[in-house]
C-alpha cells in the first residue's frame, strides 16, 4: 500500500495542473473550434478543468499528422529492436509517473486510488513493455513454393490506426491498444472517453519524452458523436480499434461500410455468468470471488461476474456467504488508500444503475443486499454494491449489461441447465465455473460461448493470453501475440527465381 495518506492525495489533487488540450503532431493544442467541455470529478462533483472538445477539423489534423509520420518511415520503418527499446522506455515513464497518473485516473473516473496505483498504471505499463519486448522476436514466413519461386509471407503495419476507448479503465484500455499498435510501427490517433480524458492526454507527452517521434501518437479528447464519428468515417484511417458498448460497436461497423471499409476491431460489452456447482472445492473462496467479481471497479468492468448461477442444492448455504463477503466492499472516498469501492463515473451512469435496481424490484427479484445511493453529502456518485436473489434469466437485470455493482443470483438444477442459462445472452465475453470435478470443469468450459473462461477462480489472466469476446461481445483480441493481427496486414510477395 502507498505511504501517501488521504490527506497527501487531497493536497496533490488541489495542486494538480490539469492539461485539457488535444495533442497533435507533438504539441498540445486547443480544439480548432475553441470549444471545451467541463471535466467533473465523480469523487465530489468538483470541476477538474476544461477539456478541448475536438471535432472533425481536429480529426483531420490528427489524421494528416499520423499519415505523414507513417509515410516518412521515421517510426514505421525503424528497426524493431529500436522500437522495442522506445516502448520499454515509454512503459518506464508510466511507472515513473505512476502517482501522477493514478491521481488523474481516480479524480477523473472515481476508482479507488489504490486500484489506480497498483492495478491500472502497472497494467498499462506492462501492456506497452510486453508488446515492445515481443516485436524483435517475431519472424515472418517463407512459403512452400516450387523450386523456381520464392514466396515471402510478411506482416506490415496497417498505417493509421484510430483507437476509441471507454472510461472504466481509461489508461489500461488505451495501452492494450497502444502496445501492439505502436510496437508494430503504426501511427495512432487515440480518442479517450469524454468521461475520462485526463490520463490519455498526459500519456501523449510521455510517449514523445520516451522517444516516439512527434505525430506518431495523437490524442483527441471529445465526444463520440463528434470527433469519434469523424475518425470512424475518415477515409484515411486504415484501422479502427474500439473498446466500449455493443451499441456503439455496431454503429462503428456501419461507419466503416459507409466510408473506406477500414478494418474494425471491437471489444464490447458483457453479462458474464459465474457458475457455482454444489461440488465447488471451496465455497468460501467462491463467495469472496463472487463478491469481488461484482464490486471491483464499482462493477464497471466488462467481465464483471454479474450473473451468479448457483446450484439450487447449495443456494441457501452459499448466498449468505456471498452477502457476508460483499460487506468487505464498501464505497468510500476514492482518495483514501484503504477504499476499495469508489464513485460511479458520473451522474448519468449512477442514474442508469439506480434505474436497473428499480427494474429488479419491478420484475419481482428479491433485494438481499445494498440497493441505494449513498454518500450523497459528498457531492459524489456512490451506489451500494447490490444483490438480487430469485432472478430469472429473462429479467432485464439478467439480460442487459448494467455496468455497475448489481449482482443477479439465478438458481439451476443440472449441468445442462447451468450451461443453457449461461449461454442465454447476446454477449460472450467471460464466464467462470466452480467445481471439484475436473471433467465437469473442462466440459462446462468447452460448452460456454465466451472468450475467457475461468475455472475455480474469477478474472485471472495477464498479457500472455488473448482477451476478447464471442457473439456480441466483439471480434478480434487484445493482449498476447494474437493482438498483433489487428495492427498488421498480411502480404504475400512472389519472387521468380
Ligand atoms: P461507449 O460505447 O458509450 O463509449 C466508448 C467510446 O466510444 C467513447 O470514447 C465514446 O466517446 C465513443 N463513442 C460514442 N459514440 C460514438 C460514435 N457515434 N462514434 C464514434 N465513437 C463513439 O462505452 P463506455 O460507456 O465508454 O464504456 C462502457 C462499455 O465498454 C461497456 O459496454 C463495457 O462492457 C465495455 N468494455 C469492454 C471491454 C472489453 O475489453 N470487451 C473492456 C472495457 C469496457
Amino acid at each position: 500500500m502507498t505511504t501517501l495518506t488521504r490527506a497527501d492525495w487531497e493536497q496533490r489533487a488541489r495542486d494538480l495542473k490539469i492539461e485539457g488540450r488535444a495533442y497533435i503532431n507533438g504539441e498540445y493544442t486547443a480544439a480548432v473550434s475553441g470549444e471545451t467541455f467541463d471535466c467533473i470529478s465523480p469523487v465530489d462533483g468538483r470541476l477538474l478543468g476544461k477539456i478541448a472538445s475536438c471535432d472533425a477539423a481536429d480529426a483531420q489534423h490528427a489524421v494528416d499528422s499520423a499519415r505523414a509520420t507513417f509515410n516518412s518511415g521515421v517510426w514505421s520503418r525503424l528497426a524493431p529492436a529500436k522500437r522495442k527499446a522506445t516502448m520499454i522506455r515509454f512503459a518506464g515513464l508510466l511507472k515513473q509517473h505512476a502517482e501522477e497518473l493514478a491521481l488523474l485516473e481516480t479524480l477523473d473516473m472515481g476508482k479507488p486510488i489504490s486500484d489506480s496505483l497498483y492495478i491500472d498504471v502497472p497494467g498499462a505499463a506492462q501492456a506497452l513493455s510486453w508488446s515492445g519486448e515481443a516485436i524483435d522476436k517475431i519472424y515472418d514466413e517463407v512459403a512452400a513454393t516450387p523450386h523456381d519461386q520464392l514466396g515471402l509471407v510478411t506482416r506490415e503495419p496497417v498505417g493509421v490506426v484510430s483507437a476509441i476507448v471507454p472510461w472504466n479503465f481509461p489508461l489500461m484500455m488505451a495501452c492494450w491498444k497502444l502496445g501492439p499498435a505502436l510496437s508494430t510501427g503504426n501511427s495512432v490517433i487515440l480518442k479517450p472517453s469524454e468521461k475520462s480524458p485526463l490520463t490519455a492526454i498526459r500519456l501523449a507527452a510521455l510517449a514523445v519524452e520516451a522517444g516516439i517521434p512527434k505525430g506518431v501518437l495523437n490524442v483527441l479528447p471529445g465526444y463520440g458523436h463528434t470527433v469519434g464519428k469523424a475518425l470512424a468515417l475518415h477515409m484515411d484511417v486504415d484501422t479502427l480499434v474500439f473498446t466500449g458498448s455493443t451499441k456503439i460497436a455496431k454503429q462503428l461497423m456501419i461507419y466503416s461500410g459507409e466510408s473506406n471499409m477500414k478494418r474494425v476491431w471491437l471489444e464490447a460489452g458483457g453479462k458474464s455468468p459465474n457458475i457455482v456447482f454444489a461440488d465447488a472445492p471451496d465455497l468460501q473462496a467462491a463467495a469472496e470471488s463472487a463478491a469481488s467479481a461484482i464490486a471491483f471497479n464499482q462493477g464497471e468492468v466488462c467481465t464483471a461476474g454479474s450473473r451468479l448461477l448457483v446450484e439450487r442444492s447449495i443456494k441457501d448455504k452459499f448466498l449468505p456467504l456471498v452477502i457476508e463477503a460483499l460487506k468487505a466492499w464498501k464505497p468510500g472516498n476514492p482518495l483514501d488508500p484503504a477504499t476499495n469501492v469508489g464513485a460511479l463515473v458520473d451522474t448519468q451512469q449512477m442514474n442508469t444503475v439506480l434505474s436497473y435496481i428499480e427494474s429488479g424490484h419491478t420484475d419481482g427479484a428479491k433485494l438481499v443486499a445494498g440497493g441505494k445511493r449513498i454518500l450523497q453529502e459528498t457531492g459524489g456518485t456512490y451506489v451500494e454494491p447490490t444483490i438480487f436473489d430469485g432472478v430469472s434469466n429473462a429479467m432485464k437485470i439478467a439480460q442487459e449489461e448494467i455496468f455497475g455493482p448489481v449482482l443477479s443470483v439465478i438458481a439451476f438444477d443440472s449441468v445442462e441447465e447451468a450451461i443453457q442459462i449461461a449461454n442465454d445472452t447476446p454477449y460472450g465475453l467471460a464466464a467462470a465455473v466452480w467445481t471439484s470435478d475436473i471433467s465437469k470443469g473442462h466440459l462446462t468450459a468447452k460448452a460456454l460461448r465466451a472468450g475467457s473462461v475461468w475455472v475455480n477462480q474469477y478474472d485471472g489472466g495477464d498479457m500472455t493470453a488473448p482477451f476478447g469476446g464471442f457473439k456480441q461481445s466483439g471480434n478480434g483480441r487484445d493482449k498476447s501475440l494474437h493482438a498483433f493481427d489487428k495492427y498488421t496486414e498480411l502480404k504475400a510477395t512472389w519472387i521468380k527465381l
